[in-house]
């Protein structure tokens, strides 16, 4: 699955980043660290930038680029919640459990508005996100949903926006009813992650591109880490490797199945055709089990995606593989010029529930399953406060438990994809 390259894949975000994106060195030599992270996603640029701000000595490891992975090719939907929704997590943890870790998910969602101006960065952050219903039995959902962050998490921002009011929402009739979250939003992912590569550089962190990390192991009270030319002794380990990690720590990414995803960026849109899409401009994901999901730029152009592939690869041809799907959703969008078409990785836990955790002094953060934009931020926070002295959130995130895949890596994709057949059957009935 671990893929590298010296250039950012083709999206939509590297072609049209206002400036050459930074290159950075790779690690060659012996350093040594406080904290070694390993992957220059949300995930460990999160946690690097904290700790730097804490004083730390922070290194950081990319393979290719920064945020040359998910983070760089996501749908910059930046949804409160995680891929499982929150049954799970209660079922794992309790209410009262899992209302701390809503409260840090909230935190995330205000920090994401906050940290790009505190640091002097631009990330288009546009508010509001939409959870739709296609399918009119799945209304309730959102319903229920509704209730349940209410009653049992005090969250009553949601709004039900029925069928009669979508049209100032959504334009599009394949869409029954949605839920409006006001503390959501979306913006440019990979605006963020180069924001945040600098704050971390400005705060004395050192970020290494090109610097695969090939083993790890334990030296001492601390971990030892092997790359091509070079290598890094550190007191603590965070690995945050997401769908990439391969074999480079089995225990971790035996919990984690690679899932390929793909979007579309349309050509800009005269202005009111945009509009008359999404007036509010919010961004929207289904409630279908393999959901659509889509946005406007901040150019004009239509965001969509959602297509999954199990087995590591991904379409050929991304824009024939998506077309179908996008004007599905918008009819009076056929023929549209597509102008971009990329994939990527996702890190799917086999409940898709978050796996945080740590042991001897290497933390682990993976199991976004899809929908990481802010859980990364959240886990960061866990894992960073657990360094700096307390554990409590970090405690609760582990406490969820992960099962490893069945079937090894041979048999997890195969035994996956049949059985997410069965729920993309649901999908269409
Ligand atoms: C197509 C797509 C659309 C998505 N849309 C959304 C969305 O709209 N909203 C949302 O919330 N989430 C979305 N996601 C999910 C979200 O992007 C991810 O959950 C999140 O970016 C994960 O961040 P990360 O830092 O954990 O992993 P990544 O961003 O994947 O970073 C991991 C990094 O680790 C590096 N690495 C791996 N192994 C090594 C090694 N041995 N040595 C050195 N470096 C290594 C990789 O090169 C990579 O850069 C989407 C994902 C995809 C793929």
């Amino acid at each position: 699955m671990f893929q590298q390259s010296t250039e950012y894949p083709c999206t939509w975000y590297a072609a049209s980043y206002p400036s050459k994106l930074p290159e950075r060195a790779p690690l060659s030599g012996q350093k040594t660290a406080d904290i070694a992270i390993v992957g220059g996603g949300f995930s460990g640029l999160h946690c690097a930038l904290r700790l730097a701000l804490a004083g730390k000595k922070v290194l950081l490891l990319e393979a290719s680029r920064v945020a040359f992975a998910a983070s760089g090719r996501n749908g910059g939907q930046a949804l409160l919640g995680w891929s499982c929704d929150m049954a799970p997590l209660a079922k794992s943890l309790g209410v009262e459990r899992t209302r701390i870790l809503w409260e840090s998910m909230r935190w995330a969602a205000k920090e994401i508005r906050e940290l790009p101006a505190r640091h002097g960065f631009e990330v288009d952050y546009q508010p509001g996100s939409l959870w739709s219903a296609v399918m009119p039995r799945r209304v309730r959902l959102l319903q229920e949903a509704q209730e349940e962050m209410a009653e049992q998490y005090g969250y009553d921002l949601l709004r039900l926006i029925d069928k009669q009011q979508l049209p100032d929402w959504i334009g599009s009739e394949r869409y029954q009813a949605a839920l409006y979250d006001p503390e959501g939003g979306h913006l440019n992912p990979l605006k963020l992650a180069q924001g945040l590569a600098s704050a971390i550089e400005a705060a004395g962190g050192r970020i290494y591109e090109q610097s695969r990390v090939i083993s790890i192991c334990r030296e001492g009270d601390g971990w030892r880490l092997s790359l091509a030319d070079g290598g890094v002794k550190s007191d603590l380990l965070i690995l945050a490797c997401n769908a990439y990690i391969d074999q480079l720590d089995n225990s971790v990414s035996a919990r984690m199945l690679p899932v390929g995803n793909y979007q579309v960026a349309t050509a800009p849109l005269d202005e009111s055709l945009a509009r008359s899409l999404l007036p509010q401009n919010s961004c929207v994901i289904d409630n279908q089990f393999v959901p659509d999901y889509f946005r406007l730029t901040a150019d004009n152009r239509l965001l969509f995606g959602g297509g999954c592939t199990y087995f590591g690869g991904l379409p050929d041809d991304i824009a024939a593989a998506t077309r179908p799907y996008l004007e599905r959703a918008f009819p009076q969008l056929k023929g549209v010029a597509i102008e971009y078409g990329w994939g990527g990785h996702l890190d799917c836990t086999l409940r898709r529930t978050p796996d945080i955790g740590e042991s001897g002094g290497k933390y682990w953060m993976q199991g976004f399953s899809g929908h990481g934009v802010l859980p990364t931020l959240a886990a960061a926070r866990a894992v960073t406060e657990a360094i700096l002295g307390d554990r409590g959130l970090l405690d609760i995130y582990q406490a969820i438990g992960n099962p490893r895949f069945p079937g090894g890596t041979l048999l997890r994709a195969p035994i996956e994809a049949a059985g997410k057949a069965w729920y993309r059957l649901r999908d269409l009935f």
